[in-house]
């Protein structure tokens, strides 16, 4: 076999990937006809494909290269740490150094009494080992019936079989099922849900739905609640402000702990360390990953209040863990990651700098003629592809057809913005620069021009009856 490297024609890359390589969420046939694009190296905000192009990564990879590609500290760290300890476990009564000091750091950074770090390999893992820890948490209590996780439809929580039931994604759901003992209430999405509501009757309308749900179950049999600050993958949907305090003030009523997923708003994503300092919410449990290490090694994990961990902790062996449960060079790479966030003062550039930057040129956005609204939290943001400029308009053609679209012309002008139905969606590294955002919008203008012109000579421009 030929050695495969960077210098091959790309034809003969994607024929070699179409062979062998299963892609996650990607139609297989589809994605063999067309050929995948092969990113060989990244820099700062940019990327360079197989072909030369020099791509504007407006998505931080999947939400998750924080600090940008491309930072050399970080590859030294991992070296460093592979040469002294490249694997131990943390299981049977062992810990090693940098889980230690990544659990410890940790610490310091999440607000409150959240003191106590689960980890695993990802996001979708934390997530599972957030099931097995309230319902643990109840049994300790001597009220096991109390097991059922309330979630939304349309959060995401990632896709093993657990994160993916806590997830409100039909799709996932139809791969292989949901675990039982889950349920789903509605997602806080005003412009497009919210019909005649004021946002802020809206947020306390949809946060009732738990105390609905909370007491149709029976508050007996309900561990906890869990949701994003502000949901990603659903199309960063940024709830009203009168949701989360609504929610929180529910919990505690109804003793059901809080799980905040902030896999993606954590470390700096909307202009604080997390979430949970942004919206003011109070959670038990804080699920972490992607920005932890800025994407440049796999880890994730589950921050816990000193009452989860007291409780959990009292019940002998947690039956529970990872091979990769603080993998020392990940431990050790996310560390170099929030020491490089801290002391480059990067969310404060988020603060001060990107965010009114990008937040002012982000809304005028919402004067095109293919928009319906845009928002941003930190540097999280959306559009709303409209056909007539309406509040909660839909387009005739099949959901999603008209954001393939947009985002097929973004591709083709070098710029990473993903679609999620028909909404368009940002999230850049934060080390984003005021120029880099100035040529984002350039290149986000010309593709939405584009692609208006392209709705317009297709006649697609239609809106959905009724
Ligand atoms: C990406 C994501 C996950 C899953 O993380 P993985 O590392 O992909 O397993 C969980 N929750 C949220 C909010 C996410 O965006």
């Amino acid at each position: 076999m030929t050695m495969i490297t960077n210098n091959l024609p790309t034809a003969e890359l994607q024929r070699l990937d179409a062979a062998h390589h299963f892609h996650p969420f990607t139609d297989r046939a589809a994605l063999a006809e067309k050929g995948a694009r092969v990113i060989l190296r990244g820099e700062g905000c940019w990327l360079t494909d197989s072909e030369g192009h020099r791509i504007l990564d407006g998505m931080a990879g999947l939400w998750c290269v924080n600090i940008g590609y491309g930072r050399k500290e970080l590859a030294e760290v991992a070296a460093r740490q592979m040469q002294e300890l490249p694997y131990y476990n943390t299981f049977f009564q062992t810990t090693h150094v940098p889980a230690i000091a990544l659990a410890a750091k940790l610490a310091e950074l999440a607000p409150g009494d959240l003191n106590h770090v689960f980890f695993a390999g990802s996001g979708s893992e934390a997530n599972d080992t957030n099931i097995r820890l309230v319902r643990r948490y109840w049994q300790v209590k001597e009220q096991p019936e109390k097991r059922v996780i309330i979630a939304r439809w349309n959060g995401y929580h990632g896709s093993t079989l657990g994160g993916g039931s806590l997830g409100g994604m039909k799709p996932i759901h139809a791969h292989g099922g949901k675990i039982d003992g889950i349920e789903h209430i509605n997602q806080p999405y005003w412009w497009a849900e919210g019909g005649d509501m004021s946002e802020d009757e809206f947020g306390l309308a949809r946060a009732r739905e738990l105390e609905d749900k909370i007491l149709e179950l029976g508050a007996d049999k309900v561990a906890a609640f869990i949701g994003e600050a502000v949901q990603g993958a659903g199309g960063v949907i940024i709830p009203p402000k009168t949701y989360w305090p609504e929610i929180q003030r529910i919990c505690k009523k109804y003793n059901v702990l809080l799980i905040l997923d902030e896999v993606i708003t954590g470390f700096g994503r909307t202009g604080n360390w997390f979430a949970a300092q942004t919206f003011d919410i109070k959670p038990d449990i804080i699920t972490i990953a992607k920005g932890l290490s800025s994407g440049y090694a796999p880890v994730g994990g589950s921050i816990l209040s000193d009452d989860v961990a007291e409780v959990v902790g009292s019940g002998g062996d947690f039956n529970h863990g990872y091979t990769y449960s603080g993998h020392p060079v990940a431990a050790a790479v996310a560390l170099e990651n929030l020491r490089i966030l801290q002391d480059e003062q990067i969310i404060e550039h988020v603060q001060n700098v990107a965010h009114p930057y990008l937040a002012e040129r982000w809304a005028k956005l919402a004067e095109h003629p293919l928009v319906g609204e845009a928002r941003l939290v930190g540097l999280m943001g959306s559009l709303a592809l409209v056909p007539n400029k309406t509040k909660g308009a839909k387009f005739a053609s099949e959901e999603g057809t008209v954001g393939l679209r947009a985002r097929e012309r973004c591709f083709a002008n070098d710029l990473i913005m993903r679609h999620v139905g028909d909404r368009m969606i940002i999230s850049p590294p934060l080390t984003i620069t005021p120029a880099e955002i100035d040529t984002l919008i350039e290149r986000a203008t010309k593709s939405l021009d584009e692609c208006y012109a392209g709705l317009q000579k297709d006649g697609l421009l239609v809106a959905q009856q009724g």
